[in-house]
C-alpha cells in the first residue's frame, strides 16, 4: 500500500516511516502542512497518518482542504495527549481514527492496518488490465480467461504493477514493496522477477521506461 507520513519532528518523521516500510508499504513523507496538502492532492495515497501541529498550515486545514476537494483516503490524526477537542475537531474534519502522542510504534501499525482492512472491504480486489485479471483476495491470475501460475514474488509484483497501472514504479520501489524488511535490497535481482514475469504474460505487457523503471502497459495486443 501508499501511505503517507506528515509530521513535523524529524525524528518521530523517520522512526514513522521506517516502521511502515517496514511493515511492507511504501512510504512518502512530508514535514509541513504545505507540502502534505500538495502530496495528498497530487497523488493517490491508500492512507495517511498526520500530525495536527505543523508548520505552515496545522493538518486539520489540510485534512479539510482534502475532503473539500473530494480526497477520500482514510485518515489516522496524531494528535497531543490529552487533548480531547483536538479529537473532536480531527474527526468532524473527516478523520478516520486518531491517536494520541506518544504512543507505541505497534499501537499505530495496528491503527493502520485496521484503516487499510476497512479500506479493502469496500474497495475492489480484483483488478484488469487488457486480457489479465488479479484477484488479491484469493492470490489468482487469469490471462484471456486461462489461469496463470505465479511464484508469490511475482503475484505481488504483478499485484503492485496492477494496482498502479499506467505509472511507472521504479526498481526501488518494486524492491522496497517485495522485500520489506531486507535493508541489503539488490535492485538486480527485481530484473530478474520481471523478466520471469514478462516471459508469463503477454508480450508487450510490462514495458521498461528508460532510466526510471517499469510501467504495465493500460493496452496492449492480446497473446
Ligand atoms: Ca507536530
Amino acid at each position: 500500500m501508499h501511505i503517507l507520513v506528515v509530521e513535523d519532528e524529524p525524528t518521530l518523521c523517520a522512526q514513522l516511516v521506517q516502521a511502515i516500510a517496514a511493515a511492507g508499504h511504501t512510504v512518502e513523507s512530508a514535514s509541513d502542512g504545505a507540502q502534505a496538502q500538495y502530496l495528498g492532492e497530487v497523488e493517490d495515497f491508500d492512507a495517511v497518518v498526520l500530525d495536527l501541529g505543523l508548520p505552515v498550515f496545522d493538518g486539520l486545514s489540510v485534512l479539510r482542504h482534502w475532503r473539500a476537494a473530494g480526497r477520500k483516503m482514510p485518515v489516522l490524526i496524531l494528535t497531543a495527549r490529552g487533548a480531547w477537542h483536538e479529537k473532536v475537531a480531527g474527526m468532524d474534519a473527516g478523520a478516520d481514527d486518531y491517536l494520541a502522542k506518544p504512543f507505541h510504534m505497534e499501537e499505530l501499525l495496528a491503527r493502520l492496518r485496521a484503516l487499510l482492512r476497512r479500506l479493502g472491504e469496500h474497495a475492489s480486489a480484483q483488478w484488469q488490465c487488457g486480457p489479465i485479471w488479479l484477484d488479491t483476495r484469493q492470490a489468482r491470475v487469469l490471462v484471456d480467461g486461462h489461469p496463470l501460475t505465479l511464484t508469490s514474488h511475482e503475484f505481488k509484483l504483478l499485484s503492485l504493477l496492477m494496482q498502479r497501472k499506467g505509472q511507472v514504479l521504479s526498481r526501488t520501489e518494486l524492491s522496497e514493496h517485495l522485500y520489506p524488511h531486507d535493508s541489503d535490497r539488490d535492485s538486480n535481482t527485481i530484473e530478474v522477477f520481471v523478466g520471469r514475469l514478462r516471459k508469463k504474460l503477454p508480450p508487450g505487457s510490462i514495458e521498461t521506461v528508460r532510466g526510471l523503471g517499469y510501467r504495465l502497459a493500460e493496452t496492449h495486443a492480446a497473446a
